[in-house]
């Protein structure tokens, strides 16, 4: 019966772990890290590890372990957990997983979670960053299903099906099939599962963040991001090709300070030391400008995770029904009411769950978040590979056969049919077709030319 888990998610920097610590410390539990950086070995501050002081003996599982040149997939993260899980059952005691990665965690809670299916997890393979045309080419090839729902510009969205595609070797449109087909979809792993939304209001947040950054910096950030360079350098890893674009190297901070820590070593090279002050100088401002980068990126990020526990998260936790599951949301804006706002709230909801199987209701522990709680339409979701037909209107095609005009699902059509634009062009046809035999009359040129303009326009829009 005691088959439960709690899980803490909210953006970075909201105090997830120190709850983490405080709810095992009452409820006999153990952290498992949800955090796709804190898998990797030391680099504690560029990944925000918790201080080993400052994690009370908890034994915190999944973290610190991977060598740098290592790769760590969502579906080897929901292993390795799901195994961990089971060992802390069998102790008796309660699993917390506490993590940013939200669609680790995602993929740990529900069966079939569409993997591939994340910005966070971007994999950068060469073919991604050619021209939409030739994308849309490739995804034709791989995946005539989802290539037929895309518009032919909306590089966005084809490039994640391809993406999807080439990291899970499966096409996207047989992941939503799969989904759509399941009675599983939103199926939990475990019966009861408690979760914890930490949230502070952005603002306050957004100042927290970035002093966190500035502390950072202070405590020795530098050296750990010299030593992934050394590695990378002395040849440590040798033979392995590093794929920047993945794993611990897309770390926020990383990137950030490339051109300060280039421009550092260039100055360390010069021997003459005429333009040494210019250089202090040149340096300093860069420093600056690199340090501001990665507060920009950091705040970036915190919005990201928040969009993503608004669209994908909480519709996971609505449609779930094969057992039970709350999502509670905490106010972690002021450190001063931590206590009372945050621990002593959740340590009393995950008593009250883990005794009773049942806790209190959501939106009374914080009535002012309850909108908060109700997901965001996730049009993904909803869409059924039924509606992804498409319509090429002949009419509006024909005043510019370049850019053919193609309308996505039956509503989308409709909702053509009725725009002022087709029915205009209607209108346009039919005079030409009735008086010029279908070619268009010499006048025309500027108004064809004008339409043109229009479906580039719309085209670009999308
Ligand atoms: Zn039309």
């Amino acid at each position: 019966m005691r088959k439960s888990v709690i899980a803490i998610v909210g953006t970075t920097g909201v105090g997830k772990s120190d709850l983490g610590v405080q709810l095992a410390k009452t409820l006999k539990g153990e952290v498992i890290n949800g955090d796709s950086m804190q898998v990797y070995k030391d680099l504690d501050i560029l990944t925000n590890k918790m201080p080993i002081s400052e994690r009370e003996d908890i034994p915190h599982h999944l973290m610190n372990f991977l060598e740098l040149h290592q790769e760590y997939r969502v579906t080897e993260f929901t292993k390795d957990a799901l195994k961990i899980i089971k060992e802390i059952h069998n102790r008796d005691r309660i699993p917390i997983i506490v993590g940013g990665t939200h669609y680790y965690i995602q993929s740990l809670l529900w069966k079939h979670t569409l993997v591939g299916d994340s910005e966070e997890g971007l994999e950068c393979e060469e073919i991604l960053n050619a021209e939409t045309e030739v994308l849309y080419k490739h995804l034709q090839e791989v995946d005539p299903v989802m290539s037929n729902r895309w518009h032919w510009n909306d590089r966005r969205k084809i490039r994640r099906s391809l993406q999807i595609y080439l990291q899970t070797g499966k096409p996207h449109s047989e992941w939503i099939k799969e989904q759509h087909q399941s009675e599983e979809e939103t199926s939990l792993r475990f019966p009861r599962t408690c979760i914890f939304w930490l949230c502070a209001d952005p603002k306050v947040l957004d100042k927290r963040l970035d002093e966190r950054v500035d502390k950072m910096i202070e405590r020795g950030f530098f050296s750990e991001i010299e030593s992934m360079n050394n590695q990378v350098k002395e040849g440590k890893i040798m033979g392995k090709k590093i794929e920047f674009t993945k794993g611990i190297w897309q770390a926020i901070g990383y990137k950030e300070f490339e051109p300060y820590l280039k421009a550092l070593k260039e100055t360390e090279k010069e021997e003459d030391d005429k333009n040494l002050d210019n250089d202090v100088q040149d340096l300093n401002s860069l420093k600056k400008q690199c340090t501001e980068n990665m507060k920009i990126a950091t705040r970036r990020y915190a919005r990201y995770q928040i969009k993503w526990i608004r669209n994908r998260f909480l519709l996971k936790c609505h449609q779930s029904n094969n057992g039970d599951i709350k999502i509670y949301v905490l106010n972690a804006t002021s450190l001063e009411n931590w206590k009372q706002e945050v621990c002593d709230k959740a340590i009393s909801i995950a008593k009250e769950y883990l005794e009773t199987g049942n806790g209190p209701d959501p939106i009374l522990i914080n009535p002012e978040y309850s909108e908060l709680l109700s997901p965001t339409k996730d049009t993904d979701t909803f869409t059924t590979l039924a509606t992804w037909t498409k319509f090429q209107c002949d009419v509006c095609t024909f005043f510019n056969e370049n850019l053919p005009v193609i309308i996505n699902g039956p509503y989308n059509w409709d909702q053509h049919l009725k725009s002022k634009w087709h029915k205009s062009n209607v209108k346009w046809k039919k005079e030409i077709d009735e008086k010029w035999n279908g070619n268009f009359p010499p006048w025309f040129k500027t108004r064809k030319n004008k339409v043109a303009n229009i479906l580039v326009e719309n085209a670009s829009n999308r």
